[in-house]
């Protein structure tokens, strides 16, 4: 391929968003970013200060001073504090709720989207998120919103969780972290979770993850003088 390209993949929580994502990436020998771990480091960093994550003011404040990055790597995206590496810390409960609440101040979403805009002026991307094809790339090539039953996200997530071997949390419990951050995401005033006007819609309510990349691959193949197989 040698067009430079992005792809925005938005949604809610649990939607498939960053396995679409992933694969899609993977087929297109492409790099996959994850903008939600970005928050979630934030989320974290403010945790281990004592930082109420709903405290806006000491948030915006304590975020100068947060310095999380991406390195791109063979095996995928690894996410940094500093110089520790937090990828496998940063999927507890607490920092989900976490990441949803620093997410929403103004201050955090600008030093996470100039990263996530460098990014993605070097490379080709698909990027996932919340506000990528509404704020971070509005001239994506190809915009997908992608969206599920908030109990079928649930069930997917609270499966995931199970999988890794550390879920102590109840699939009614992990229904109402989805929702609330469903609430948050959708409702905060700066960059909220929505739709872009131009954005294909997919829901994958009952569909496979290999149905939904293959939905993904036929739309990037629509886009001018890409061809993919
Ligand atoms: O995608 P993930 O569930 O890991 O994202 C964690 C939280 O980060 C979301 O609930 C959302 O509040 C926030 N987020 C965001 N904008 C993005 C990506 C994630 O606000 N582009």
């Amino acid at each position: 391929m040698s067009k430079k390209i992005a792809i925005a993949i938005d949604g809610p929580a649990g939607a498939g968003k960053s396995t679409a994502a992933r694969m899609a990436a993977e087929k297109l020998g492409i790099i996959y970013i994850d903008t939600g771990a970005m928050y979630r480091a934030v989320a974290l960093d403010t945790i281990r200060k004592g930082i109420d994550t709903r405290d806006k003011e000491k948030v915006s404040q304590l975020v100068g001073e947060i310095n999380v990055s991406i390195e791109l790597t063979k095996a995928g995206q690894v996410i940094f504090l500093g110089n520790e590496d937090v990828k496998h810390l940063i999927r507890t409960p607490e920092v989900s709720i976490g990441s949803s609440n620093v997410a929403a101040v103004p201050e955090v979403r600008k030093r996470m989207v100039d990263i996530q805009r460098g990014i993605a002026a070097a490379n080709s991307v698909v990027m996932d998120g919340r506000d990528i094809g509404t704020w971070v790339l509005p001239d994506a090539d190809l915009k997908i919103f992608l969206t599920a039953s908030v109990e079928e996200r649930a069930k997917r997530r609270y499966s995931e969780l199970i999988g890794k071997g550390n879920c102590t949390a109840s699939i009614e419990e992990v229904e109402a972290d989805i929702r609330y951050r469903d609430f948050n995401d959708t409702t905060r005033e700066y960059a909220p979770l929505k739709a872009a006007d131009d954005a294909k819609i997919i829901d994958s309510t009952g569909k496979t993850i290999d149905e939904v990349v293959q939905m993904i691959l036929d739309e990037v193949n629509k886009i001018n003088g890409l061809k993919v197989e």
